[in-house]
């Protein structure tokens, strides 16, 4: 596959002070509109996909597909694992052809994550393939916890030193208030403790959970050494919405091109406004 790893993506961008897009895919229209909103204005882009998207389409034809439409692209692009839950799971992507891999051992103590990660990493790194890992632990938006229950899920910047230098991992995403999925309310991000960590660590920084943060915010946090912003609630509000609209226009719709196409058109153009908010335009 035409791909190129994460590292080489993010490194750009931690040098120039923008980030750049881990869009995932859930579908064909999903992979076909990320890929068209980012060549139309000239972005890298990480495509990545999560252990159930790989369930749900089938590894070869995520691998297929995603060889397809790479082949005449010029755009730098990485194809990523999305919170690889284990060794085994991250092997099998590089096996076949994964040029990134994320391990996600944030619900296990600090010790144990740092041993899965460093295993992942050496292996990884032998085949030239990039790893991001999770410190601190992302929030789910239906949680009801307290402020200060909420804040000791956050990542600790010393902790975060030490799991830098012991893994040698090459991106590391961080808990600062960010949740999955559909928020309840406004997020307050915590970013007092991203300029810390900042600070601190010298490798690419990653926000996940970002659908629903107001624009504003997450360039403010691109600005603060944010380089990997993950996006999937938002692709797949856009393209429920625009089928929704159509099916309420039109109930007797009856041919899937013509709402998944005005769908896959949806996820495109909301694919550059985020692409615009990172600051990753013209960057590839
Ligand atoms: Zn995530």
């Amino acid at each position: 596959m035409n791909l190129v790893s994460m590292k080489e993506i993010l490194d750009d961008a931690n040098r120039e002070n923008y980030a750049v897009g881990g869009f995932n895919i859930n579908n064909m229209e999903f992979l076909q509109g990320i890929i068209k909103a980012a060549e139309e204005v000239n972005s890298p882009l990480i495509l990545q996909t999560s252990e159930g998207a790989i369930r749900y389409i089938g590894m070869d034809y995520v691998v297929g597909m995603v060889e397809a439409a790479t082949k005449n692209t010029s755009i730098p692009i990485a194809l990523h694992l999305d919170h690889g839950g284990s060794f085994e799971k991250t092997m099998e992507c590089i096996r076949n052809g994964y040029s990134s891999v994320m391990i996600d051992g944030s619900k296990k103590p600090f010790a144990e994550n740092m041993v899965l990660t460093q295993k992942v990493v050496e292996a990884a790194h032998s085949v030239g393939v990039s790893v991001e890992a999770e410190l601190g632990k992302l929030g789910g938006s239906e949680d009801d916890i307290t402020v200060d229950e909420r804040e000791a899920t956050f990542t600790d910047p010393e902790e975060a030193v030490e799991f830098v230098e012991k893994t040698g991992v090459d991106a590391l995403a961080i808990a600062i208030g960010t949740a999955h999925g559909v928020y309840k309310g406004k997020p307050e991000l915590d970013f007092d403790r991203l300029e810390e960590i900042n600070n601190k660590i010298d490798i690419p920084i990653v926000l996940h959970g970002a659908s629903g943060v107001p624009g504003e915010d997450v360039r403010k946090a691109v600005t603060m050494g944010i380089n990997k912003v993950n996006v999937n609630t938002d692709f797949q509000q856009a393209f429920t919405a625009k089928v929704k609209e159509l099916f309420a226009e039109k109930p007797d719709l009856y041919d899937p091109r013509k709402y998944c196409g005005p769908g896959r058109e949806a996820i495109k153009e909301r694919v550059k406004e985020k692409i615009d908010i990172l600051g990753s335009k013209n960057k590839a």
